[in-house]
């Protein structure tokens, strides 16, 4: 789960990190009050978005202005004006995609000179199981840029969780980021801070992209992004209420709420299937056949006819599924429970693409014989194999 900037800056903030101070914004008439509690003379506009790239993305809408979603003002109205023209447009960035982000809040923060712009982040290293810090002197711009192109410039460590963080973890990034004198000492505290919230909340990721020294010569934090670990959330009911479900998936967050394990893909045959591997599975022989899966589903062991319904319309409802495949072994789960959903699925929204239903397992005789007396235009398959050909075939001709 992630979000906002000015919520993961109320975090930092809380544990002590160097932040500016800054007034989120979610209707315009509160632009101008919000920006009057700010000290100036320099405000910075921040449009709140799940993504990145923010400074260098624009704007769909012309009277949003030429400028991307982050914007310097050097008065109270300039501040509140930039405010207004940003809320309810539509934001693009490179991490958006083409569709853009609508814009529902904004940041408004006192302004930093900056002299220089560090990166830096923490997350979850799969390979160790550990959380590793990576620092770079390239702050501010495309990090995957620059571990393409200069990788030399990025430090990167893991910590043992068996000492967690040790003083010298904070002296060996300062060090790499070129920080000297009072910087070396606020650099220490602040990675110990970061290193114990990331731990505390259960968080996946954590990155502050700039870091900056001010041109006071102090470090602070201008940018924030938090991601929490979605199995962990039930853990910390304050993570949680930061919840922006406007930026989540429809689709997704659909199927969270039904227990669903689903994925939205860029393909166009949806995928119905139990259990994770064999979802996988499915995707993969789908791809061999040359189709691309419109999604991972797995209705999971124990679904019920609703849950299998509620999986059905959240396939249907995407624009880019030109075919279903449904793909069950039924071992705790019933054929024939499975056959019941799919039909009352189809009964209640309709069926305007192919669908190949192919069920192996227990009652398989019995969910065959629901789905063959339905009269419905369902393609019956045997195997994996024969599902995966007969639902490519259907769809591509
Ligand atoms: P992003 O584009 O979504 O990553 O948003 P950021 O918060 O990282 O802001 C983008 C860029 O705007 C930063 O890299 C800075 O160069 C600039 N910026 C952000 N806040 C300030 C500020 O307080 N003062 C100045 N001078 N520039 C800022
Ligand atoms: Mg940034």
């Amino acid at each position: 789960m992630n979000i906002h900037e000015y919520q993961a800056k109320a975090l930092l903030r809380d544990y002590g990190a160097p932040v500016s101070d800054g007034q989120a914004v979610f209707k315009a008439e509160e632009a101008k009050t919000a920006a009057g509690h700010l000290d100036g003379p320099l405000w910075v506009v921040k449009a709140q978005i799940h993504a990145g790239g923010r400074g260098k993305g624009h704007f769909k809408e012309a009277d949003a202005g030429d400028k991307g979603g982050v914007r310097l003002a050097k008065s109270v109205e300039e501040a509140a004006q930039e405010a207004k023209r940003m809320l309810g447009r539509t934001l693009v960035t490179k991490q958006t995609g083409e569709a853009g982000k609508q814009v529902g809040r904004i940041y408004i923060e006192d302004g930093s000179d900056i002299e220089r712009e560090l990166y830096l982040a923490l997350l979850v290293d799969r390979g160790t199981s550990r959380i590793s810090f990576v620092a770079s002197t390239e702050g501010g711009m495309d990090i995957e840029e620059v571990a393409e192109k200069t990788p030399e410039k990025i430090l990167s460590f893991s910590v043992d969780p068996a000492t967690g963080y040790q003083p010298y973890h904070g002296r060996r990034i300062a060090f790499a980021l070129g920080l000297t004198g009072q910087q070396v000492k606020q650099c220490v505290k602040l990675m110990e801070t970061l290193y114990r919230l990331f731990t505390d909340k259960d968080m996946e990721m954590l990155e502050i992209n700039p870091l900056i020294v001010t041109d006071k010569g102090d470090l602070k934090c201008l940018d924030a992004k938090m991601g929490f670990d979605g199995n962990a959330i039930y853990r910390h009911p304050d993570i949680a209420s930061l919840r922006d479900e406007t930026e989540e998936d429809p689709k997704e967050l659909a199927a969270s709420k039904y227990d669903l394990n689903y994925i939205a893909l860029d393909g166009e045959i949806g995928c119905m299937v139990n259990g994770a591997g064999l979802a996988m599975a499915t995707m993969d022989i789908i791809k061999l056949y040359g189709a691309e899966p419109a999604n991972f589903l797995d209705v999971g062991g124990g679904a019920t006819k609703e849950k299998v319904t509620e999986a059905f319309k959240i396939i249907t409802s995407d624009p880019n599924v030109k075919g279903i495949l449904v793909n069950i072994f039924g071992g705790i789960m019933r054929c024939d429970v499975i056959a019941e959903g799919v039909i009352a699925a189809v009964k209640e929204v309709g069926l305007k693409v192919p669908l190949v239903v192919r069920l192996e397992g227990t009652n398989v005789e019995k969910g065959k014989e629901i789905i063959s007396n339905s009269g419905l235009d369902v393609i019956a398959a045997d195997d994996l194999k024969d599902g995966a050909q007969k639902i490519v075939k259907a769809v591509k001709g």
